[in-house]
C-alpha cells in the first residue's frame, strides 16, 4: 500500500504548504516492513497546528494488532540476533544514507504536524540521523573485554541483545527522538515496537519506509498507534524485555513505575524546567542571541528549552534589550520563509499555556512583553503564541514550579552566583542548565555545585552529541539517572553483558585433591 504523500509516500518530496488536504487519509501502521490499515474504530485526529485543518487521523491499534506487531519482533528476533554485526553495520550505513537523502521530506513531514518551522525540523532530523552516524561505529561499541584472570583461566564479557524492546515516544521531536532509539536497539541486535506520539506520527512511518529500504528484515522495526491503551499493553506484555519513553513527567513516571514493576529494563526522560545564570561579566550580545533563541526556539516546546532566566545582579537591566529582540521574531506558519517560530501543539496546550501567564500576572509577576493575542495574518486559526516574558518571579510562583513547554521566558532576580545556585539547585527538575560568564572560575564553580544533567557554558542548549549520552538529573530523568539515552550507555541499555570465565587445564593440573574453599587469589 503507497501511503498520501502527507504522511509517507514514494514521491521525492513532501508538500510544502499548509494547505487544506482535499482527500485526508488514515495513517497506517507499520508491521513485517508493509504499511497495513488498522481496523479499529478508534481513532485520533491530527491537526496541523497551524491552521487546525484534518491532515490525517492516526489509528490506535486493536489488541490484536499490537499482538501481532509483537509476535512479528519475536519472530524476527530469532534471525536477527544472529546476524553478523557487520551486516547490520551495512544496513545502518544505507539508513544514514536514505535519512539523508529524504531530509528534507521528514522535515517537510515535522513542520505540518508538529508546527516547528522548516528549518528547526531540519535540525530535529540532524540531531536523530547523528544518532544513527554513531551507531555504525557497533562492531567497535559491542566488543567485550577480555582477561587473564589466573593461570590459564580468563573472563571475557559479550554484549547480547535483550529480544523485542519498545519504544513510546513524545511529540516535541518527531524524528529525533524515534532515531535516539531505532538505531541502537536495533544494531545491537534487538527488534523493536516503536509507538510514536499519537499528535505527530508522520516522521516516524517515513522512517519506517526507510528502513525497509535500508534493508531491515521483516518484523526487526514494527510501528504501532496509540495512546494510554498500546502503552499499557507495552508495558505489560512480557515479552517486551525494555521500554525507552520520552515525555512528560505525569506518564512517564507511571510508565517506570509499571514497567519496572513488570520486571522491564525501562529508561525514561522527563519534563524540565531549564535555567540559564547570566553573569554581568558575559558577553551581553551572544548572551541575549543564545537566550532569545533558546527560549523561544519551536516555540519553547523543546525539553532543553531555556525557559528561567536567573539575572544575576545589574543583568536585569538588559530585560528591556531581551524584549526587543523577542518581539522582532517572526512568529509564522513553518513554511513560511524567514518565520523564527511555528504555533503550538494544540488548542489545549496554548489554553494551558495562556493560563500560566495569567496565573503569572495574579501572583504578582509583570508580563514585560505578552505573546497573547497574536494571530499571523495567513493563518488565524492556528495555535498561536508570540513570545512573552515574564518577570519579577519568585520560586513559589506556578509559572515557576510547572513547565510551561511554550514561548514563554520567565525571569528571576539574584544577587550573586551562590544565590543563583541556590535558586536553581532547589528547583525539582534537573535536566539542562547555563551558565554566561566570561569567568573561567566563576563557570567552574557553577559546574562543580550545580545539579543538573547537561552543563552550558555560554551554550545555551547544552544538548550533547551522540558519541556522549543525554544526561538529565533530579525530576528530569527516572530511576535516578541510571540509565541514559545514545553512546555507550544507550548501548549498555539495549545490551545484556555475559560474563564467560574459562579456566583450560594445563599440563601441571595433576593434584587428586578436590578444593572445597572459596578461590582466594594471590
Ligand atoms: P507526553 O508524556 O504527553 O507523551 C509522551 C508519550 O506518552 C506519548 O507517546 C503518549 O501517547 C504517551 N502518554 C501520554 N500520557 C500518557 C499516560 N497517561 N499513560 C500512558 N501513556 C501516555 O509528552 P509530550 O507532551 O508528547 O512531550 C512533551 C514532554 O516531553 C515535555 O514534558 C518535555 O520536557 C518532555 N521531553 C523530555 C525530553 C528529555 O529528554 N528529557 C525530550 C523531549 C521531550
Amino acid at each position: 500500500q503507497h501511503l498520501s504523500p502527507h504522511l509517507a509516500s514514494t514521491a521525492t518530496d513532501f508538500p510544502r504548504t499548509h494547505d487544506k488536504i482535499e482527500k485526508v487519509e488514515d495513517t497506517p501502521f507499520f508491521i513485517d516492513n508493509q504499511f497495513v490499515t488498522s481496523s479499529t474504530k478508534e481513532f485520533i485526529d491530527l491537526h496541523d497546528p497551524a491552521t487546525n485543518n484534518l491532515v490525517t487521523r492516526v489509528p490506535q491499534n486493536t489488541d490484536e494488532e499490537l499482538k501481532a506487531a509483537v509476535a512479528s519482533a519475536q519472530k524476527a528476533f530469532e534471525t536477527w540476533r544472529t546476524t553478523s554485526v557487520l551486516h547490520r553495520q551495512q544496513i545502518m550505513f544505507k539508513f544514514v544514507a536514505l535519512i539523508r537523502e529524504n531530509w528534507d521530506r521528514l522535515a517537510a513531514s515535522i513542520t505540518l504536524e508538529q508546527g516547528k518551522t522548516f528549518a528547526d525540523a531540519k535540525g530535529d532530523v540532524l540531531r536523530g540521523l547523528q544518532v544513527a552516524e554513531a551507531a555504525c561505529a557497533a562492531p567497535e561499541l559491542l566488543k567485550g573485554e577480555v582477561l587473564e584472570v589466573a593461570k590459564d583461566m580468563e573472563t571475557r564479557t559479550y554484549r547480547e541483545p535483550l529480544g523485542v524492546v519498545a519504544a513510546i515516544c513524545p511529540f516535541n521531536f518527531p524524528a529525533m527522538i524515534p532515531l535516539w532509539c531505532i538505531p541502537i536497539a536495533t544494531v545491537t541486535g534487538n527488534t523493536l515496537i516503536l509507538k510514536p506520539s499519537e499528535r505527530d506520527p508522520g516522521a516516524a512511518m517515513i522512517l519506517a519506509e526507510l528502513a525497509k529500504k535500508a534493508g531491515f528484515p521483516d518484523g526487526v522495526i514494527n510501528v504501532v498507534h496509540g495512546a494510554h491503551r498500546a502503552v499499557n499493553f507495552i508495558l505489560d506484555e512480557p515479552a517486551i524485555k525494555a521500554v525507552s519513553f520520552v515525555g512528560g513527567n505525569k506518564a512517564g513516571e507511571y510508565i517506570f513505575s509499571r514497567g519496572s514493576a513488570n520486571g522491564k529494563r525501562v529508561q525514561a526522560n522527563l519534563g524540565a524546567k531549564n535555567h540559564a545564570a547570566v553573569l554581568p561579566d558575559c558577553n551581553k550580545n551572544q548572551f541575549i542571541n543564545a537566550v532569545v533563541g533558546a527560549a523561544f526556539g519551536a516555540a519553547g516546546q523543546r525539553c532543553m528549552a531555556l525557559s528561567t532566566l536567573v539575572m544575576v545582579g545589574e543583568t536585569k537591566e538588559w530585560l528591556p534589550e531581551i524584549a526587543e529582540r523577542a518581539k522582532a521574531l517572526s512568529v509564522n506558519g513553518g513554511f513560511e520563509e524567514g518565520a523564527d517560530l511555528g504555533p503550538v501543539i494544540s488548542p489545549h496546550s496554548k489554553a494551558r499555556i495562556e493560563s500560566l501567564i495569567a496565573s503569572a500576572e495574579e501572583e504578582g509577576a509583570k508580563i514585560l512583553l505578552d505573546g497573547r493575542g497574536f494571530k499571523p495574518e495567513k493563518y488565524p486559526n492556528g495555535n498561536w503564541i508570540a513570545p512573552t516574558i515574564i518577570t519579577d518571579v519568585t520560586p513559589t510562583m506556578k509559572c515557576y514550579t510547572e513547565e510551561i513547554f511554550g514561548p514563554v521566558l520567565v525571569c528571576l532576580n539574584v544577587e550573586t552566583l551562590d544565590d543563583a545556585i541556590d535558586l536553581i539547585n532547589k528547583n525539582e527538575y534537573g535536566n539542562g542548565v547555563a551558565i554566561f560568564t566570561r569567568s573561567g572560575p566563576t563557570a567552574e564553580t557553577f559546574r562543580r555545585r550545580i545539579e543538573a544533567g547537561q552543563v552550558g557554558i555560554n551554550v545555551p542548549i547544552p544538548v550533547p552529541l551522540p558519541m556522549f549520552s543525554f544526561t538529565g538529573n533530579k525530576k528530569s530523568i527516572a530511576g535516578g539517572g541510571a540509565s541514559t539515552f545514545y553512546g555507550r550507555p544507550g548501548v549498555n541499555f539495549y545490551t545484556q553483558t555475559k560474563t564467560v570465565t574459562a579456566f583450560w587445564a594445563g599440563a601441571d593440573a595433576i593434584s587428586t585433591k578436590a578444593d572445597v574453599h572459596m578461590p582466594t587469589h594471590s
